[in-house]
């Protein structure tokens, strides 16, 4: 497997380590050469030297670059980042989940494969894997082997109840995410188990947790906090450290992604916050997420309509850009405010809080004095895809 990524990105151009957030912005004419490089057996140049040593540390071989290079070859469809969901089935049943059923179901091996190399194509280079759990797939990690073999940077979220476990160690281990995002639900047996109605889910949790810091795996920990947790913020925050893992807190409950209500009974009122102004976004533009059945959407909220790649193809994918714009002009829903005329919050959000009936202050982005809303995390410049998760699931 290669251990360099160069690859456009936005417009621009990167070099890449695999499992590290870090790179180096290089120019077009070097991209180019690098390329030349690869196709002709050819030695690495002296700044690509110079660049691999000072970023990682890593020396290059004298001759071909072919096996340590991927050239990632530019595409027309100008995305950079997507989410997939390779399943909705989870082992736990948490009560605020926004993903409703959570059916065990998604596209058979050679569908994954198919899907993997359109989302190449279609120029991603952050992918975050996400479920469900997605390590209880059963092609979790073919997949993400294969995500890695084309030349894609990989997040993987996950609740970690399989993280302690020998081959998911082994894979991490050997194929290392750029980051490892794990939901933490409590602080204690009792609680984190109330809370994922899982027995023995806070003792593997934990040993998850020990083991990828043994492992020094890239792990950022989102503390999910409903009415059932909120009494352990500050443990699950001392927990966090105690590991020496970095964190963020996630404490608004959104509706299903049906728009169902019922999640939004766990919502701990003493944390709902308010949340940050929208500025737009790039949803459907640069980045765009696939649910398990290969059904794109532009983020995880706005999942209607969609693009059905498995049977329409990549050269449908053009198409979320249109879909992103006319579900940002839509402004129903909001009669009575005397702000609607001039609002600027995200339309398929406030769509889906609207559809479940819920409270105007659980989803105006209007502005104002506004404390900082996690629920709408991001990842440093660079790195992987928005992650514009609807509710705090992992
Ligand atoms: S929900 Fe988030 S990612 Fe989706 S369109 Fe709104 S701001 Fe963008
Ligand atoms: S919130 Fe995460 S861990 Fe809990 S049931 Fe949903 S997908 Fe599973």
């Amino acid at each position: 497997m290669h251990s360099l990524i160069v690859s456009p990105f936005l417009g621009r151009h990167l070099l890449l380590r695999p499992g590290d957030v870090s790179g180096v912005r290089i120019s077009e004419h070097r991209y180019n050469a690098l390329r030349t490089v690869v196709a002709e057996h050819g030695p690495p140049p002296a700044w690509l030297r110079e660049a691999a040593d000072r970023m990682w540390q890593m020396p290059l071989p004298d001759v071909g670059l072919d096996r340590t290079l991927l050239v990632r070859e530019p595409s027309t469809y100008g995305f950079a980042k997507a989410s997939w969901e390779i399943n909705l089935g989870c082992d736990y049943d948490c009560e605020f989940c926004y993903l409703g059923e959570k059916k065990f179901a998604g596209l058979p091996w050679d569908g994954k494969a198919r899907l993997l190399e359109m989302l190449r194509d279609a120029g991603v280079l952050w992918l975050q894997i996400t479920g469900g759990e997605a390590l209880i797939d059963r092609d979790f990690p073919a997949a993400y082997e294969y995500a890695h073999q084309l030349g894609m940077m990989v997040q993987v979220s996950t609740n970690g109840s399989r993280l302690h476990t020998r081959p998911i160690l082994e894979l991490f281990g050997r194929l290392r995410p750029y980051r490892l995002t794990i939901s933490v639900y409590g602080a204690s047996p009792e609680t984190y188990e109330a809370v994922t109605r899982n027995r023995g889910s806070f003792a593997r949790f934990t040993r998850g947790l020990a083991a990828a810091r043994d492992a020094g795996l890239p792990v950022r920990l989102n503390v999910v906090v409903s009415d059932r947790n909120a009494h352990e913020v500050d443990r699950m925050r001392a927990l966090a450290d105690s590991y020496g893992f970095p964190h963020h807190v996630f404490s608004n409950i959104s509706p299903t992604i049906d728009g169902a209500a019922n999640p939004l009974a766990a919502q701990s009122r003493e944390y709902l916050k308010a949340r940050w102004p929208f500025n737009g976004c790039n949803a459907g533009h640069t980045f765009f997420h696939v649910n398990p059945h290969g059904i794109a959407s532009i983020c995880k909220v706005g999942r209607d309509p969609h693009v059905k790649l498995m049977t329409e193809g990549i050269e449908a994918l053009p198409r979320l850009g249109r879909i992103a714009e006319s579900l940002q002009l839509r402004v129903g829903g909001c009669s009575g405010c005397t702000l609607s005329g001039s609002c600027w919050t995200c339309r398929p959000l406030a769509k889906l809080y609207q559809d479940a009936k819920a409270d105007r202050e659980r989803y105006c982005q209007h502005g104002g004095t506004k404390p900082h809303d996690p629920t709408h995390d991001s990842t440093p410049a660079g790195a992987g895809p928005a992650d514009h998760r609807p509710t705090p699931a992992h």
